[in-house]
């Protein structure tokens, strides 16, 4: 369907490193919806270039214009800059209905069937079910919505400083309306949401369609600094991380590579992804996978530690991901 589209968001460059990895487990599961993603005028050349490979549409929104009261009202208030530029989605008329999807979400499954449902479906938050949570949410565009948000935000501001306070407070009645509004949580699995309810983690985990890495630690900010690998295995279930950084270094990175075609780059973000599919392993507590001809498991596992994993070859992706399945069966 040509007037249906997925919609991110993307303000600098690590987000959309994010929008990058969730476009391309959109492509990889086939949706058959077109990708859309806006973006502030701080993303550089080079990552907005790779969006527009991945995305049907990339579209450069403005964080404050002053054109009108509405925008002028809420120069008042910069502290909702960022959840501004969310709202701009309802501006997006040329499709009928959309799916919002944070940068920071990834698809673990296809999902087109979201656009059976009516504005505004979305899923519990974690943390106060009685409110969605924004990250992942069902909408249709419409220039009089957008109005009536834009007024409401600058009228109530947000109660929790972000669109999500923004939403809830105009979207009032989700929680108690209309059943079909609310989506499955496998739609919007917090990563939070897995250590604070374990059992139902191992009961419901494995139904997972999206995926979503709320919170202050992104994927793309973990697995970069040996010393904070304690702390990164503890925000997030390590097999979603795995996911992410296999989908950036294989399908993000390529098209990195290419577009920035510098030699520094080109080592810094291949590290990057190397030492993030290694960070992910070891907190899953993964040993080495055998070699050909096998050095011992103790150099392999030195060499693992040091950060050193030959990700292209031994402790390739398919590699570990076979071992995972093993470890998981
Ligand atoms: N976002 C952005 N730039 C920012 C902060 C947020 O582009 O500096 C966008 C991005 O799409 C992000 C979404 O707004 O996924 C919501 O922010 P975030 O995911 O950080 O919030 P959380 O889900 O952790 O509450
Ligand atoms: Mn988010």
């Amino acid at each position: 369907m040509a007037d249906q589209a997925f919609v991110t968001l993307a303000t600098n460059d690590n987000y959309a490193m994010g929008a990058m990895v969730l476009g391309q487990s959109l492509r990889r599961h086939k949706t058959s919806k077109k990708l859309a993603a806006l973006i502030g005028p701080h993303v550089s050349e080079p990552c907005q270039s790779v969006l527009r490979r991945i995305f049907d549409e990339v579209r450069l929104v403005d964080l404050l214009d002053s054109k009108d009261a509405a925008h002028l009202a809420l120069m008042q208030r910069p502290d909702l800059g960022v959840t501004f530029t969310k709202l701009h989605c309802w501006t997006l008329t040329h499709y009928s209905k959309c799916v919002f999807m944070d940068a920071d979400t990834l698809v673990l499954s296809n999902i087109d069937e979201l656009f059976d449902r009516e504005e505004l479906s979305a899923a519990p938050d974690p943390g106060w079910p009685d409110c969605f949570n924004s990250g992942v949410f069902v909408f249709r565009p419409s220039v009089e919505t957008y109005d009536k948000l834009l007024q409401y935000c600058t009228e109530h501001g947000s109660f929790d400083g972000g669109d999500q306070g923004v939403l809830n407070g105009f979207f009032s009645n989700w929680a108690t309306a209309d059943i079909s509004k609310h989506l499955p949580f496998i739609y919007n699995l917090s990563s939070i949401a897995i250590y604070t309810y374990l059992p139902a983690f191992k009961r419901y985990g494995s139904n997972a369609k999206v995926v979503h890495f709320l919170g202050k630690t992104k994927p793309w900010s973990q697995g970069l600094d040996a010393k904070t690998k304690e702390q990164s295995s503890g925000s997030t279930h390590p097999s979603f991380l795995l996911d992410w950084w296999a989908v950036y270094s294989t399908s993000v990175v390529p098209m990195l590579k290419e577009q920035y075609g510098d030699q520094a780059f080109h080592s810094e973000c291949v590290e990057q992804a190397a030492e993030g599919l290694a960070s992910a392993a070891a907190a899953l507590h993964l040993s080495p996978p055998p070699l050909q001809p096998q050095p011992s498991s103790e150099e392999r596992k030195q060499k693992w530690e040091q950060g050193q994993a030959d990700y292209m070859g031994t402790d390739s992706f398919d590699n570990i991901k076979r071992k995972l399945d093993t470890f998981l069966k």
